[in-house]
């Protein structure tokens, strides 16, 4: 039986979790569960799972939670406090870090110290602070498991194999709703055309990341610290269909790929029951119906987010938590209609410009480099909007 701490319950990553837990009770236990704001969802994941202990954002929606749940309730606690105490629960083996944005970093770091090991689904947390996060899990002897579809690909093409025969790892990426469209034609889209994914059912910030093609810089950065491989040697092809998660190239022009439908309950499951595997009820992944298999090489003009989070890994240091920061406030101003989509990409090269990145020696500074980048971002949203 393995217990698990679900940070971020009521999240689509935490919502295809439970799904993996209902379906394989003899194997997983929940413990604590985090969320949001979302009471109604939390409430019947409470009464469905019952946990121990859960977390919400504030001391309010804990007691009506308290209430409203009577003589069901669990320890409910609220705040950062809670969501600490969440992730560092006695008797969790897993944490299942998926709460969204850099909001992930410090719970899962504490998750680390306790011993815990961890199922990263929040890709801020390495990110923004990859090499603490790495050296963390080093010294701790934890286990860290992509949930990520991409890096959970990597992570299964790369068992049995050398490290040192390694020549590059491939990210696939979907490309997108706008995968086609021109720059001219990206000016005026909507939050409603960016949130509308071909492939993928996912929360609204990684949506837009998606659309602008940020998420995958994202990746990019993340897998440079799960791989531990320069930006140089990873590589990022389009594959429409999201049929092959990502690849590794090896020295002897071998590629292996990792393939199945796009639903993100293969990686969870397999980073909860690595290095088993267990049966899930997905409908299976029929090559012969689908035709073919397509990959393009992305257009950086038409997707600069992308090449953005390059130079930003490139430049190292705290750059990468001002790229992940400006592009959080960026994304937040678009959903809000503050700024057009194309804006994006300015405002976070405008933070990138204007910060001096500094050596990554403790969370301390990535959270002040953090900071700095959203009032950074803000200035300039405000600042080119009057
Ligand atoms: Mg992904």
């Amino acid at each position: 039986m393995k217990n698990l701490a679900i940070l971020g319950s009521t999240g689509s990553i935490g919502v295809s979790t439970l799904d993996i837990v209902a379906e394989h009770p003899e194997r997983f236990r929940v413990i604590t569960l985090t969320a949001g704001r979302n009471l109604a969802l939390l409430e019947e994941q409470v009464r469905r799972f019952q946990p121990l202990a859960v977390a919400v954002l504030c001391s309010k929606d804990a007691r009506q939670l308290k209430q409203s749940l009577g003589a069901a309730a669990p320890e409910i606690l609220s705040g950062v406090e809670g969501l600490m105490a969440c992730a560092c629960f006695p008797d969790v083996d897993m944490v299942v870090s998926a709460v969204v944005g850099a909001a992930g970093l410090v719970p899962t770091m504490a998750a680390i110290e306790a011993g815990k090991d961890i199922a990263l689904a929040n890709k801020e947390t390495l990110v923004t602070a990859g090499p603490l996060v790495m050296a963390a899990v080093e010294r701790k002897g934890v286990e860290l498991y992509p949930v990520d579809s991409e890096h959970s690909a990597i992570f299964q093409a790369l068992e049995g194999h050398r490290k040192g025969d390694v020549r590059r790892l491939i990210l696939t990426a979907s490309g997108g709703p706008f995968r086609n469209r021109a720059l001219a034609e990206l000016k005026n889209v909507t939050p409603a055309d960016a949130l509308a994914h071909p492939n993928w059912d996912m929360g609204r910030k990684i949506s837009i990341d998606s659309a602008t093609m940020m998420n995958k810089g994202l990746e990019v950065i993340e897998a440079k610290w799960l791989f531990d491989l320069p930006a140089e040697r990873i590589a990022v092809h389009i594959h429409p269909q999201s049929i092959v998660h990502s690849m590794v190239e090896y020295v002897d022009g071998s590629i292996i790929a990792q393939m199945g439908i796009p639903d993100m309950r293969a990686p969870i499951a397999y980073a909860l029951s690595y290095p088993e595997r267990v049966p899930l009820n997905l409908p299976p992944l029929d090559l012969c119906s689908l035709g073919q298999l397509t990959f393009e090489e992305p257009d950086l003009s038409r997707f600069a987010c992308l090449g953005l989070a390059y130079e930003a890994l490139k430049a190292g240091g705290t750059a990468p938590a001002v790229l992940n920061a400006a592009n959080e406030v960026a994304v937040e101003a678009f959903l809000e209609g503050d700024v057009s989509f194309l804006d994006i990409p300015v405002i976070i090269r405008a933070a990138l410009d204007e910060h001096q990145p500094q050596p990554l020696e403790q969370i301390e500074g990535v959270l002040r480099a953090d900071r700095w980048a959203r009032s950074a971002a803000r200035r300039f949203i405000h600042k080119s909007a009057t």
